[in-house]
């Protein structure tokens, strides 16, 4: 009887090694999954859209944009790939373009109409859906570092005007003279608007932005969106908005949900166009909602957004977009859009025009 015992308590003994040692199916495809994550970074970004065509650029200016864009995407990349956050990722490479006079944003902003620039930014922490905001600020380099210090110092999601840069000096930033952000081009466009809308009684609402010479209206605001090695989601947008606006005219990229959107459960947007549509379509959040309540892809959320609800309302312009699982859109209705991609390979993609 003795022996039947112990050899029933050792039998069971195996077994219950066994089942230990059993692999189970759930944890394993968790792991794997985990894994993957881990292993799936990328950036995206734009510079902007509009009516880019190809007989219109200089083969010198054509490669200036493509060498900054390389340089921006590269910046944010190496924070990425040693395992920095995407938020650290997609401001540096902001930054970048920020500090280009080719960009319409920080230095190289457009002019309003009283020959200023006024200058939006807006980010957004897809990890905790945190958020923050500047807009109409005047002194400030890289409004997108602001922005981001709205998000971590201050209990407000979106701070404007002179308030905004009462808080900038609290926080340390420095001034920059208004003479930084003067670039002579961008000063020639407002003078033509402003000939056109002289010249002309009957501006329709879009005519009263667009610089007879280039035939747009906008050009150059610029974004960032990025997945990093911890499985965060985080967007970016930085923008001199559009020439000739008036009485404090803010656009669609300091607005969360219309240029700028993160969520860990879907994707990373930013968005670049005609910022009134922008605004009414919620463009960066109808494409994550697209994803988060209908399941769609993060390409065809981006399609249906760009391609049919901005278009019927009268809008124009694109966006730039990363999902959970480091998919990377850039979608765009217009002529073209600045932009690049790099993915965890680091396979790197930069265009410009439509192809
Ligand atoms: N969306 C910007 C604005 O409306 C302009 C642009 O992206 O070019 O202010």
């Amino acid at each position: 009887m003795k022996k039947i015992v112990i050899l029933t308590l050792i039998s069971f003994f195996f077994y219950a090694c066994n089942i230990k040692k059993e692999p189970n199916p759930t944890e394993f495809s968790h792991k794997k999954a985990k894994k993957e994550q881990i292993e799936n970074f990328g950036i995206v970004i734009h510079g902007g859209a509009g009516t880019i065509l190809k007989e219109n650029m200089s083969d010198s200016l054509e490669a200036a944009y493509k060498q900054i864009l390389e340089i921006a995407i590269k910046k944010g990349y190496e924070i990425l790939e040693n395992g920095g956050t995407s938020l650290e990722a997609i401001a540096k490479t902001i930054n970048v373009m920020e500090n280009s006079p080719l960009f319409n944003a920080g230095k190289g902003a457009v002019f309003t109409h009283e020959g200023t620039n006024e200058l939006d930014a807006s980010v957004m922490d897809g990890s905790n859906l945190d958020a923050g905001a500047v807009s109409g600020v005047k002194k400030i380099k890289n409004p997108i570092d602001l922005a981001i210090k709205v998000m971590t110092n201050s209990p407000h999601v979106m701070l404007s005007g002179k308030g905004a840069e009462q808080f900038a000096l609290e926080q340390g930033f420095e001034f920059m003279d208004p003479s930084y952000f003067y670039t002579e081009s961008r000063f020639q466009s407002l003078q033509k608007i402003k000939d056109a809308e002289k010249n002309t009684s009957t501006l329709d609402a879009k005519s009263a932005f667009v610089d007879p010479y280039i035939k747009d209206y906008k050009f150059g605001t610029v974004g960032a969106a990025a997945l990093d090695k911890h499985g965060n989601l985080a967007a970016g947008t930085s923008t001199g908005g559009m020439t000739n606006k008036k009485w404090n005219r803010i656009g669609d990229a300091p607005i969360i949900g219309a240029g700028t959107y993160a969520n860990n459960a879907t994707c990373a947007v930013s968005s670049t166009g005609w910022g009134e549509f922008f605004i009414r379509a919620v463009v960066a959040h109808d494409i994550s909602a697209l994803m988060e309540y209908k399941g769609l892809s993060l390409k065809d959320a981006a399609k249906e957004v760009i391609q049919k609800k901005v278009p019927a309302l009268g809008g124009d312009g694109g966006i730039i977009a990363i999902d959970k699982d480091g998919n990377m859109v850039m979608e765009f209705n217009t002529e073209g859009m600045y932009r690049a991609s790099m993915n965890a390979k680091g396979e790197l993609v930069i265009a410009i025009y439509k192809d």
